[in-house]
């Protein structure tokens, strides 16, 4: 396809994001083009056959916990474009190398599912189970609230709200009946403030870094607990996570929009301090006549597309000081294997074996602090423990048959940390280590039983999908980088100081994850800078 020479509005970037302004966009009646570098839709949102033919992997995005809110789900009927969902009884889980009973967590499906929770978490303590299962029971009445503050742009702070996040969340603390205090406290603190069993402990606070709330951070209490408002709500994309990507292309090119793939952007056209246009990396020069969007990371984005010297002085030291990781950054495995791992753990309760996401490789708490301390601090951890996920479990298209695939996070430092020989040696070693300590959790999971492995980086991350550092979100989630500070607060709201230039990547409000929310929210902005229907208004879902 030829480019057309115009556009009313250009997006940079293909990942899901984008993909979602750009549906909602070109139904509003603006003619909109989507110009990707990579050759494929989605960037996180993809799945890979990296191991043997007939494996498929997720080496990003595995679980998909917004589905029941997701607007462009909906509005867009995706499951007619080709996304369907499988909904795994047993979500999450931990297993023990002595075999004690597992943990899991199973689907917020059917009310009766917190009762097998409940039993799991009371093998070991009743008073830890009847706490976690009222805490979840008060969050599943809270989801549409908590549905409404991902979907919304930021709330902006006024003389009684100075703090509007932090004051949100002690409302929802004093609903849960928690004290105040729990706010200042790290991920660790409130966990053993609330429980008394180390093997939930264990398997909290692995999944509370995974939703950007990292151990070591302080003033981040409330946010380990509400994060249990995504839990338990985990899908699995038939065919791959590709699915939904392709499925929100299909949007967009179905209401008449452009998608070209293999078109990187390498400059943001200026009519003195307005976005006018784009120019690729072949030299093409589009124009467009109202408005540039940017799914891609910020500083590419202001510092180079952009430039420097574009920008006032204060953009360009908010801009540089914005960070990106060390706490969000993944490593993934994948594995072919002849059979779905045997945990030792399953003789108590073997749903362990078909559990959606597993905890493998740590036995204590203190063992998942070590860890992800050493990456942090830009150490690959000793422990070669991960979340791992075997998704041929539930659908049988990610492996030939009798088969298995195996994909697997690790927690690892940021890419700088590490030269590019070096993460060349932690590919080729890094699988060796985890599948023999594989072994002491799932006896079956010897080399014999791997068919072929591959092990993708931090430093492929950036260099793939411009994940900067290989931070998931392309950017910390801390304090000062969250809610109306997102990514810092003269861009909370996905303008920048560029006129008709928005902002529109994970880095933006609410963050990243496989939520479309920034999508919906910058298209929220646009509408209102531009008068286009707020179709949003007249729905009853609240956002
Ligand atoms: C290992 C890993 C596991 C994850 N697991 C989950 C999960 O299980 N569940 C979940 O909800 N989320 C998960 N996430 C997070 C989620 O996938 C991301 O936060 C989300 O996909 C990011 O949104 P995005 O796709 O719009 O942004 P980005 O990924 O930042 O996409 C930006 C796009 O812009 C393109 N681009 C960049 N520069 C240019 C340019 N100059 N010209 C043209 N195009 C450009 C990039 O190629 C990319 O396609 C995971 C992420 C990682 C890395």
């Amino acid at each position: 396809m030829s480019i057309k020479k115009e556009y009313d509005a250009i997006i940079i970037g293909g990942g899901h994001m984008g993909l979602t302004l750009g549906a909602y966009l070109q139904r509003a009646g603006m003619q909109t083009a989507i110009f990707e570098r990579r050759h494929e839709e989605g960037s996180a949102i993809f799945t890979s056959e990296c191991t043997a033919p007939g494996f498929l992997h997720n080496l990003h995005a595995q679980y998909m916990e917004f589905m029941d809110w997701m607007p462009i789900y909906f509005d867009f009927n995706l499951e007619q474009l080709g996304a369907r969902c499988i909904y795994p009884h047993a979500q999450s889980g931990i297993a023990f190398s002595d075999g004690r009973p597992p943990i899991i967590m199973y689907s917020r499906e059917h009310p009766e599912n917190l009762d097998k929770t409940y039993k799991s978490i009371a093998e070991y303590s009743k008073h830890d189970a009847e706490t976690f299962v009222d805490l979840m029971r008060k969050m599943l009445e809270m989801e549409n609230i908590y549905a409404a503050g991902i979907y919304s742009p930021a709330v902006q702070p006024t003389p009684e709200t100075p703090n509007p996040e932090v004051q949100a969340m002690e409302v929802m603390a004093e609903y849960l009946g928690l004290p105040k205090f729990i706010n200042g406290m790290a991920p660790p603190d409130v966990y053993d403030y609330l429980f008394e069993t180390d093997e939930l402990k264990t398997l909290l606070n692995r999944m509370s870094v995974e939703w950007c709330q990292p151990l070591e951070r302080e003033g981040i209490g409330f946010g380990s607990i509400g994060i249990f408002g995504i839990y338990f709500n985990w899908r699995l994309m038939v065919g791959g996570t590709h699915s939904l990507a392709h499925a929100m292309v299909m949007a967009g090119v179905n209401e008449g929009m452009d998608f070209y793939e293999s078109s990187e952007v390498v400059k943001i056209l200026l009519d003195g301090k307005k976005a006018v246009g784009v120019r690729l990396l072949d030299g093409t020069e589009i124009k467009a006549r109202k408005l540039v969007v940017s799914n891609a990371d910020m500083k590419g984005t202001m510092l180079r597309m952009v430039g420097e010297e574009n920008l006032s002085p204060l953009w360009v030291k908010r801009v540089k000081d914005f960070q990106i990781g060390p706490s969000a950054v993944l490593a993934s495995t994948a594995l072919a294997l002849h059979e779905a791992p045997d945990y030792k753990s399953a003789k108590w309760n073997p749903d362990i074996n078909k559990t959606f996401y597993t905890v493998v490789g740590f036995d204590t708490t203190k063992d998942i602090i070590e860890y992800c301390m050493d990456a942090v601090y830009g150490r690959i951890p000793r422990i070669p423990g991960a979340g791992t996920w075997v998704n041929s479990l539930w659908d049988p298209t990610y492996a030939p048959t009798g088969k298995h695939s195996l994909t697997g996070w690790f927690f690892f430092p940021k890419a700088s940390e590490l030269t590019r020989e070096e993460w060349e040696e932690v590919r080729t070693t890094h699988n060796d280590k985890f599948i023999r300590h594989f072994e002491k959790w799932a006896p079956n999971m010897t080399w014999d039983n791997v068919i072929d492995h591959y092990f993708y980086t931090p430093q492929d991350q950036e260099d793939e999908m411009r994940l900067m550092e290989g931070d998931f979100f392309n950017g910390a989630v801390k304090l000062h980088q969250r809610g109306y500070n997102r990514p810092f607060p003269e861009a909370n709201q996905y303008r920048t100081e560029i006129e008709c230039l928005y902002l529109c990547g994970p880095h933006m409000h609410p963050g990243g994850g496989a939520s479309g929310a920034v999508g919906y929210n910058c298209f929220k902005i646009i509408a209102e800078d531009f008068g286009l229907d707020k179709f949003w208004e007249k729905l009853n879902r609240g956002y």
